[in-house]
């Protein structure tokens, strides 16, 4: 049967010669055009919604068909780029890896595929999500399940069982072995959507492109480029860069904390040493004090310093840090990691002074009249308390007068916290953690056993605290009383401390969104503990400012209000200042501060303007 249908079809095509031609109006192929075929590969459709302009469809593209457009009209938001692709059907292929790797799913491809022009720039489109004219066409290909181009899911970074870590304050995670490193660095598509997520605008697809080069030294120069403290971050940055990742919106979002810390902990040292040092110039003319060796001080006097300037940083403490040496535990946050930091401020010349309280054993106006400029970056470093009934007890303690203590007996200053059998943590961020995981682990090398209880107002889904706190403390034995408002620490017939009474908390803001806790006064919780560990928030000292100079920081809820975003004070042109004092929250904006804050002072101490005789 076959046979005979071959011999005749090319005398059957014969007869195509005589009959009249038919010719079909562009327009009718365009209105009514033959359906195609199931799992055809036309023009392209890109929901705008979903697509977050990382350009992946971009670099993949292998004849180079599309190019990333600007969109003015496109709000610049974290987590997406103001682009959109632009497709040029002259070059396309048809192939579809495009659609395969979008990190989204937000390009696809439709059974669309007629388009009618003379004019050769004619065929190059923005897709949207009713393709290329404003019709819709029904998904033809669609992302392969099978094939994923991107991968997924994150390389595991080992870490000890809870077993191991609560009775010690061992750092709990390990770091990445280079096999590791590599593997998950090599799951960035270096969009750079992370990039303006991150306050300090960190080079994070160019430092884990050097991790995959296996070029640390490369990579170390990256990161001194925007932060001066990346040992600390790779460890303890609250890391809002991977919320923002375009592999989160798929899959897991790629490590960009621990790939950080990899670098920090494997560039061999004389490499490491050999950059950092590399980068001090000898331009800068002129003397600054810094108050207060946090992470915005530190970070000042790191950039100032490399501009060529004189740098001074008081400091009360005996040692430098600030929060991440007095407050962070040892566990999440080990002191050889924040010295070799530190070493390295050091190592370029800035003078840290330690033990020199600004305002008892120096005065500001002694800093004013012997320095060019002065940065404040003095923190909200003291305890707050609670006011309900006996929450001055002697066995009531706060979190930041604890927490040091803490540091102080992990390095082994000191030999023993007074800890209780028994405690209860008031609070429910991150703070409230770090003080009920030290409880657990003091309790435990003292008694062999712990009992901490966490009181606190939210309940699981509204805790401010990090998942991995709530996770990680659990696992060690921190039991929870959450959606609970503490209203009087109880006292026994001795007057000891029995435990805290709260009541139910049936919401915590009201309609103007104010902090307005309301209680269901019938539902009482007794939670009990011998020890009451507030944690409710830190504060600022300001005793060092006199009284006029203090009404023109416009201090509000303990900030400084009156300051521009370059950190200059409006009207005393010789102050700045950054971290927790002008915005805070975390250790990456103090740093983001004290980098503004050294080019700022760079411009107004250059070519001597504004230097002291
Ligand atoms: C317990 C705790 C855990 C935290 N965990 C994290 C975390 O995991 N990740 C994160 O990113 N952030 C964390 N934070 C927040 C972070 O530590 C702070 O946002 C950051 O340290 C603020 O930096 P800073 O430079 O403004 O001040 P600080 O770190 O507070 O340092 C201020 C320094 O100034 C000194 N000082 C103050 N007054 C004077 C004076 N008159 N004279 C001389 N020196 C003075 C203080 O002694 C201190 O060393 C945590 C905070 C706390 C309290
Ligand atoms: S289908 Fe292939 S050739 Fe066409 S734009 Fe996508 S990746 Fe490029
Ligand atoms: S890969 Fe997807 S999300 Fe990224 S720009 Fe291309 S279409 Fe948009
Ligand atoms: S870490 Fe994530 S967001 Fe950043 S460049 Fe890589 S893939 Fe993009």
């Amino acid at each position: 049967m076959g046979n005979k249908k071959n011999f005749f079809a090319p005398i059957k095509a014969w007869k195509y010669l005589v009959k009249k031609p038919i010719s079909i109006p562009m327009e009718d192929i365009f209105e009514n055009p033959r359906e195609a075929a199931d799992r055809y590969r036309g023009f392209h459709a890109n929901d705008w919604e979903k697509c977050i302009g990382c350009g992946t469809c971009s670099e993949i593209c292998p004849t180079n068909a599309i190019v990333m457009q600007e969109r003015e009209e496109l709000p610049d938001e974290d987590g997406s780029k103001p682009e959109k692709p632009a497709i040029d059907y002259g070059r396309c292929t048809f192939c579809g890896l495009c659609v395969d790797i979008c990190t989204t799913n937000s390009l696809t491809m439709t059974k669309e595929y007629v388009h009618i022009s003379k004019d050769v720039d004619d065929f190059y489109f923005l897709p949207k999500e009713n393709g290329i004219h404003d019709i819709k066409y029904e998904n033809a290909y669609v992302r392969d399940e099978v094939s994923e181009l991107l991968d997924l899911k994150r390389y595991d970074m080992v870490g000890l069982e809870a077993d191991e870590r609560k009775d010690s304050f061992i750092e709990i995670v390990k770091g990445f072995s280079k096999e590791t490193a590599i593997a998950e660095a090599s799951r960035c598509v270096e969009c750079g959507i992370c990039t303006k997520t991150c306050p300090a605008t960190m080079n994070i697809p160019e430092y884990i492109l050097s991790i995959w080069k296996d070029d640390l030294e490369e990579g170390v120069d990256w990161l001194y480029k925007t932060n001066p403290l990346p040992g600390v971050c790779g460890r303890i940055c609250t890391h809002k860069c991977e919320t923002a990742c375009a592999l989160g919106n798929r899959g897991e979002a790629v490590s960009i904390r621990w790939l950080k810390r990899y670098i920090v902990d494997n560039t061999p040292e004389e490499d490491y040493e050999k950059v950092v040092l590399a980068n001090v110039s000898k331009g800068g003319e002129g003397k600054v004090a810094i108050v207060g060796a946090g992470p915005a001080g530190i970070s000042a006097g790191y950039y100032l310093r490399t501009m060529g300037y004189e740098v001074d940083i008081f400091e009360a403490m005996p040692l430098a840090g600030g929060v991440m040496r007095y407050g962070i535990p040892q566990y999440r946050l080990p002191d050889y990691s924040l010295d070799k930091d530190i070493s390295f401020i050091e190592k370029i010349g800035v003078k840290i002074h330690t033990n020199t309280q600004v305002g008892k054993d120096i005065q500001l106006e002694e800093l004013h009249s012997k320095y060019d400029v002065v940065f404040l970056g003095t923190g909200f470093f003291g305890a707050r308390g609670l006011n309900i009934p006996n929450s001055d007890h002697k066995d009531v303690h706060l979190a930041m007068d604890f927490l040091p203590q803490v540091r102080d007996f992990a390095r082994g200053v000191i030999k023993d916290i007074d800890v209780h059998k028994s405690a209860v943590v008031i609070g429910g961020g991150n703070v409230a953690f770090d003080v009920a995981r030290s409880l657990i682990r003091l309790q435990e090398i003292k008694y062999g056993k712990s009992d901490v209880k966490l009181i606190a107002l939210e309940n699981e889904e509204q805790l401010p605290a990090d998942r991995e706190e709530y996770e990680e403390g659990m696992e060690e034995g921190i039991k929870y009383q959450l959606g609970c408002g503490p209203q009087e620490v109880m006292l026994d017939d001795k007057g000891n401390i029995k435990g805290v009474k709260g009541f139910k908390c049936l919401s915590i803001f009201d309609g103007q969104h104010r902090f307005n806790p309301q209680f269901d006064t019938s539902d009482v919780k007794m939670v009990e503990g011998t020890q009451v560990y507030v944690s409710i928030g830190q504060s600022p000292d300001y005793s060092y400012l006199d009284k006029e100079l203090e009404e023109k920081l416009g201090i509000t809820r303990g900030k400084i209000t009156k300051i521009g975003k370059n950190r200059q004070v409006e009207g005393v042109d010789w102050l700045f200042a950054g971290g927790d004092i002008v915005q805070g929250p975390d250790v990456i904006h103090g740093i983001a501060d004290g980098h503004e804050a050294a080019k700022a002072i760079d411009e107004y101490l250059m070519n001597g303007k504004n230097k002291k005789k």
